[in-house]
C-alpha cells in the first residue's frame, strides 16, 4: 500500500454539508452554524 501525504488525507475528509441544502460547506473553525452562510440569511429574515 503506499503512503498516503498529509494532503491527500484530508482532501478524502468528508466535507460539512447544509443539512438545508446539501451544499458543501468551507469548514470554518469559528463558525458554530450547521447551515450555510446562504441558509442562515435566509433564516435570518
Ligand atoms: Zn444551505
Amino acid at each position: 500500500m503506499a503512503m498516503q501525504s498529509p494532503v491527500e488525507f484530508f482532501k478524502k475528509l468528508p466535507k460539512k454539508r447544509c443539512p438545508e441544502c446539501g451544499q458543501h460547506m468551507e469548514e470554518q473553525a469559528e463558525s458554530y452554524f450547521m447551515e450555510c452562510e446562504h441558509c442562515l440569511s435566509k433564516k435570518a429574515e
